[in-house]
């Protein structure tokens, strides 16, 4: 096994809440996140509205803060990265946003828009750039003769398209795309998603594609973290936890989707009731209101270090006394 691209060591967001009447109070909005990437990988990022999946991606490329832990991206340190890291860290991940139009200055050509990455990090030599320009947007399946629209001239998945150029003008290491799907129609989103796929053939991307539709997790990643209020409660191989999910929340998503419809998106409800809000976390385990499994421990004892079972990673009481072949287990889930 190569070491991992990224590694994420007990990372922690937290901040003050805006807004009146909670001002004072702390949004722990991220809390205990361990995982890693392997180069080449493409790791679904799952949970409900509001569960910190965002706030963890942008924290992973120091597009948002870092409260607390560690992050190792190719050798650097990204909560401790000097001005020379960050550079480094910004000509080697891109980011693909939710809304393909604001993701894109509205003045600005797609060419523009495109030549604008090439030309700030020094990609292509100036007189190769409007070359390197249509190759991208061929790459993506943009039509060179669009290179002189604007972004109100073009669909949303024109746009979306420009926007995953943009990300791969710099030929980055990694990708992390957030909800880029999510705002498009469906046929629309289809073919984002067999692009990505084909990219991720052909270009041996890295990928941590944050997404609340499981139909769409399913199809393009190779490992899936599952996270509830700013925790991974379960994380494993993506046939692993579609197949055979062990956390009483992820049990409760994956029932959650219809076997007509398997391509649909996360319900808002799958559980009953809304999840508690970030800023009162409940005690113990924070899933313990909604849980079908709840024990009295898991009112008052947050869930142990996670444990291998059935080749997933679970934070969970119910597996409190499982004996786990951690090592074989880490072994098969990284192979
Ligand atoms: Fe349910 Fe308890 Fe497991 Fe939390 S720790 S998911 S409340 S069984």
């Amino acid at each position: 096994m190569s070491a991992p691209l990224l590694r994420v060591e007990d990372l922690a967001v937290h901040f003050r809440a805006s807004g009146a009447g909670s001002a004072k109070k702390l949004v722990r909005a991220v809390n205990g996140v361990t995982f890693n990437l392997q180069p080449g990988e493409t790791l679904g990022l799952v949970g409900e509205s509001g569960c910190g999946k965002s706030t963890l991606g942008r924290a992973l490329l120091r597009l948002g803060q870092i409260t607390e832990g560690r992050v190792f991206f190719d050798g650097i340190d990204v909560a401790n990265a000097d001005a020379a890291a960050v550079a480094r860290l910004r000509r080697e991940t891109a980011m693909i946003f939710q809304d393909p139009y604001n993701a894109l200055n509205p003045r600005m050509t797609i060419g523009n828009a495109i030549a604008e990455v090439l030309r700030v990090h020094e990609k292509v030599p100036a007189g190769g750039i409007k070359t390197r320009v249509i190759e991208l947007m061929q790459l993506v399946g943009l039509s060179p003769d669009l290179i002189d629209r604007r972004p109100a001239a073009l669909s949303g998945g024109q746009c979306q398209r420009a926007g995953i150029a943009r990300a791969l003008a710099i030929d980055p290491k990694l990708i992390i795309a957030d909800e880029c799907v999510a705002a498009l129609d469906v046929s629309i989103q289809a073919q984002i998603i067999n692009l990505l796929i084909e990219l991720k053939s052909r270009m041996n991307l890295s990928l941590i594609f944050i997404a609340h539709d499981l139909g769409v997790v399913r199809r393009l990643c190779d490992r899936v973290v599952v996270m509830y209020l700013g925790r991974i409660v379960e994380e494993g191989l993506t046939e692993d936890v579609f197949g055979n999910p062990q956390h009483p929340y992820t049990k409760a998503l994956m029932r959650a989707i219809p076997e007509i419809d398997p391509d649909r998106g996360l319900p808002d409800d799958p559980l009953g009731g809304e999840p508690p809000s970030p800023l009162n976390l409940p005690t113990g385990c924070a899933f313990h209101p909604r849980c079908p499994a709840v024990m009295p421990v898991c009112r008052k004892d947050p869930p142990p270090a996670t444990r291998f079972v059935n080749n997933c990673r679970v934070a969970c009481h119910l597996y409190q006394d499982q004996s786990s072949t951690d090592q074989q287990t880490r072994e098969t889930i990284h192979a």
